[in-house]
């Protein structure tokens, strides 16, 4: 493993976000290794969450997104889609013990699929339960955005992005938006104009071809 400073986000193009993460043994935890990850991840969201580069607030990460398959995401469960202070916690194993059928619509970016958001439909509550970063069990409930967060993060384990969660017969869910229009698209994703094919989003899944589309179908 590299030096877990040397950590960061992958690019949108390597092939392992695709792919599933290990469970982390319980003796695992204490380790240098995983101590290591969980502080580089924190340090990495509370950075992209305050930058003057990018006002984009980082509210969830999960391991896979740095390069590291472990089963450990980081949930901001004070976020509510504005800009404030975080409350980051660490959920290794994490799981979904409840969901209520109830879905809701809500828009979704996210690190790891470059310049594309969505409107994807998530269950409206869940039950987490998973150990913190001390081993211990913990349970809770969560509601609206902080569900959506976790349950995002969760599919990352899987090795599943938002833009799979989009059904097929939905070509108006699924958008191109520059790191420029992020403000306004807070208030427009329901009908956002620029839109990304389900073509597209498996092309660049399967063959890398993120980079290129995202200049083809970003330019002005
Ligand atoms: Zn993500």
């Amino acid at each position: 493993m590299v030096s877990t400073e040397e950590l960061d986000l992958i690019p949108p193009t390597d092939p392992s976000l695709n792919q599933p993460a290990e469970e982390v043994k319980a003796d695992e935890i204490a380790s240098p290794d995983v101590q290591g990850l969980i502080g580089r991840m924190v340090a990495l969201a509370m950075g992209k969450g305050y930058s003057k580069q990018d006002s984009r607030q980082m509210v969830g990460l999960a391991a896979p997104q740095i390069g590291c398959r472990k089963r450990i995401i980081i949930v901001d469960v004070a976020a509510d889609g504005s800009l404030k202070v975080q409350s980051l916690r660490v959920f290794i194993n994490p799981r979904i013990t409840r969901r209520t059928s109830k879905t809701v619509p809500g828009r979704e970016g996210c690190w790891s699929c470059g310049n594309i958001c969505g409107n994807v439909e998530r269950a409206q509550s869940i039950t987490l339960e998973a150990l913190d970063h001390n081993g211990k069990p913990i349970k809770l409930e969560l509601t609206d955005f902080t569900a959506r967060i976790a349950q995002h993060e969760i599919d990352h384990l899987d090795g599943i992005r938002f833009p799979d969660r989009i059904p097929e017969g939905h070509p108006e869910k699924l958008h191109w938006v520059k790191p420029k229009e992020f403000e306004a698209y807070r208030e427009q994703w329901r009908t956002w104009p620029h839109l990304c094919s389900r073509q597209q989003w498996l092309d660049m899944k399967s063959n890398g071809l993120l980079d290129k589309a995202v200049d083809i179908a970003i330019k002005d």
